[in-house]
């Protein structure tokens, strides 16, 4: 699969026009992509198995989208086969007064995954140039210094303070890559009927999704600003088709299989001494009686 259609090249203006929600690539049946998934989440058990032996990298995978857009679904289907000691993941909502009195990247910095480790964040520090960006009373109530509050340059500052924290990550061993899950407005409306008309899923909805959604254009201008000016070649941003599950979890587990195959990962080396160890011990355990 080709997984440069989805990734955002570094400075350049992002059009979420010319990303289709509904794109399915040269699949026309859930059945084959099912089938693709499977064989990629064992090709990802094996990596992870390298990343984790290895214990010097480590990967960061960074989930943000709108309410009903599958992030947590996909974050359940990708990871199913992995080692859950190799993987750590972490929902950040709406930040508690301990968070608030830090700087708003401190909740996820706490989080960066350890070397040798997958770490997921379920949102994250983009919430803070999303949703509060969205909702203006949001900053005006935080505890903020007021000039900070007040600076019209805020979002572009926030932009590079997450670049920078990005590009800190990466000299120190962590890869970071990030997925918006890009579902349609129309196709958003359908999951949540479907949440409220299914007894099962009626705990999934709340009625802040409505409102939310009322800002649909707002988050979309300033998910193309935010995605538009934090992807690197280093750190990129995968806009991801999202209306069709099937195909997003096949996609996002292709990029994540991709990005782990680049990262030059090898089981540690074993020495002569360590060899040596090795033939010595068989040799005790065979005679023993
Ligand atoms: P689900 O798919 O289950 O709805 P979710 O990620 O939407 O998962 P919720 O508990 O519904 O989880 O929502 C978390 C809420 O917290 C989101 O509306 C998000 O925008 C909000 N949130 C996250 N970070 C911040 C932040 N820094 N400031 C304000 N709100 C935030
Ligand atoms: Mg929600």
């Amino acid at each position: 699969m080709d997984i440069e259609r989805f990734r955002i090249p570094e400075k350049k203006a992002l059009d979420l026009g010319e990303h289709p929600t509904d794109f399915t690539g040269d699949y026309i049946a859930k059945e084959q992509a099912e089938k693709d998934l499977k064989s990629n989440i064992k090709r990802l058990r094996k990596l992870q198995d390298v990343l984790f032996a290895d214990n010097k990298h480590s990967l960061l995978i960074i989930f943000q989208a709108m309410d009903a857009a599958g992030k947590d679904g996909a974050i359940k289907h990708v990871m199913s086969g992995v080692n859950p000691q190799g993987t750590q993941v972490f929902s950040f909502k709406k930040p508690s007064p301990e968070e608030l009195d830090h700087g708003y990247l401190w909740r996820c910095a706490k989080s960066a995954p350890e070397r040798g480790r997958i770490g997921i964040f379920n949102r994250s520090y983009y919430e803070d140039v999303l949703v509060v960006r969205v909702h203006p009373v949001i900053l005006e109530s935080s505890p903020l210094p007021t000039d900070i509050k007040k600076d019209p340059d805020i979002w572009q500052k926030r932009f590079g303070q997450i670049s920078n924290f990005e590009k800190y990550l990466t000299e120190n061993g962590t890869k970071v890559i990030k997925f918006y899950l890009n579902v349609s407005k129309e196709e958003q409306k359908r999951r949540f009927i479907a949440r409220i008309d299914t007894p099962e899923k009626n705990w999934k909805f709340s009625d802040a999704d409505v409102r939310e959604r009322s800002f649909w254009d707002e988050y979309q201008d300033a998910y193309r600003e935010a995605i538009g000016a934090t992807s690197t070649e280093a750190s990129p941003w995968y806009v991801m088709p999202a209306d069709r599950k099937w195909y997003t979890r096949l996609a996002v587990s292709e990029v994540i299989c991709q990005t782990l195959e680049s990262m030059g990962l090898e089981y540690p080396a074993v020495g002569e001494d360590h060899l040596k160890m090795l033939a010595e011990s068989k040799d005790q355990l065979i005679i023993e009686d």
